[in-house]
């Protein structure tokens, strides 16, 4: 007996070793906040999208419980319309986009799209009906017909060229030797920010998603390339409910509202002229990103007449 109730001892001290393993990562992941994986309901249908109105309403959020990014945020993006989210950094204009999406649940209030809440529906549903021009589009190693066909994979080349020439990219795939099946990304060629950005915008053309996220770049384009972004998005926002998340204030101006986050709750809201009025948070920010960018164009004629 006593032969046998060492190894059962032992099996008994490695199944509590485990267990306080176990415990341990429970705390340790309710420690970090890392997200629970988000999952669909059973029997969740999915989103019927309509016009794509999207409503937050008394939205309070935080990833970690100490610290409350949104505290009670209310909004409506009505369908076809533009509003822009502005505010410093930090304030939480991403994290209202990952809440759209759903990547994290809320804590208190709702999110609804056509007055679907987003925790009802299938995620697969809901992603589909958003598209994102992120600041940063990752492109695959691979061709740059199959980087913009991404968008929807069925797309036809006639539909690849189109969405292209309307995001403002198919003069620069003209001029590259192999055109359309030229390699990009690691291998092949490299994109500069403002190129990349344009496949993104192809993909999204392709997509053509009910409801529109753009994510504008935090780093400064020049401003051709800006521009030219900036008809590009108009193009592609045009009668589609968009949200654009705007570190920098330029794609703004347009917007049919103008919400100014901060330390978590709407400072203030208007269009740009009647903030501009207000002479406020949104006038103080707008005053001094224009004084950054003039010395920004200083610096370049300088280093141009050099
Ligand atoms: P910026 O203009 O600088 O990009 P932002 O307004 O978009 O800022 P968010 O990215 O929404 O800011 O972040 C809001 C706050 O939440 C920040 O303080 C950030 O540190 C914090 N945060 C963002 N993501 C996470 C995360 N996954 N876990 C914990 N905290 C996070």
């Amino acid at each position: 007996l006593m032969q046998l109730s060492v190894p059962l001892n032992f099996i008994g001290f490695i199944y509590r070793e485990i267990r306080q393993g176990l415990t341990d990562i429970e705390q340790m992941f309710d420690l970090l906040d890392v997200p629970q994986e988000i999952s669909d309901r059973p029997g969740a249908p999915d989103l019927v999208p309509g016009q794509g109105a999207i409503r937050f309403e008394d939205v309070r959020f935080s990833y970690d419980a100490s610290r409350p990014i949104l505290k009670g945020i209310s909004f409506e993006v009505p369908p076809g319309k533009t509003v822009a989210i502005v505010g410093p950094s930090g304030a939480g204009k991403s994290t209202i986009s990952r809440l759209l999406f759903r990547f994290y649940d809320i804590q208190e209030g709702r999110i609804t799209i056509d007055g679907q809440d987003v925790r009802h529906v299938t995620q697969k549903s809901l992603r589909a009906a958003i598209g994102m021009v992120p600041q940063d589009t990752v492109l695959f190693n691979d061709t740059i017909a199959y980087n913009i066909r991404y968008g929807r994979v069925d797309a036809t080349d006639e539909d690849v060229r189109k969405a292209a020439d309307l995001a403002q990219i198919s003069g620069f795939i003209g001029q590259l030797p192999d055109g359309y099946k030229a390699m990009v990304g690691e291998r092949g060629l490299k994109l500069s920010g403002g190129e990349k950005q344009r496949v993104a915008i192809a993909r999204t053309i392709l997509k053509a998603p009910p409801i529109l996220i753009l994510d504008e770049a935090t780093s400064a384009l020049d401003t051709h390339t800006e521009q030219e972004i900036q008809s590009a998005l108009d193009l592609v926002s045009q009668g589609r409910t968009t949200l654009v998340i705007a570190h920098r204030l330029s794609t703004v101006i347009g917007a049919d509202e103008i919400i100014v986050l901060k330390e978590g709750l709407i400072a203030e809201r208007g269009t740009h002229r009647a903030l501009l009025d207000a002479g406020g948070l949104y006038a103080a920010m707008w005053d001094r990103q224009r004084e950054a960018t003039e010395a920004e164009e200083r610096l370049r004629r300088a280093r141009e007449t050099d």
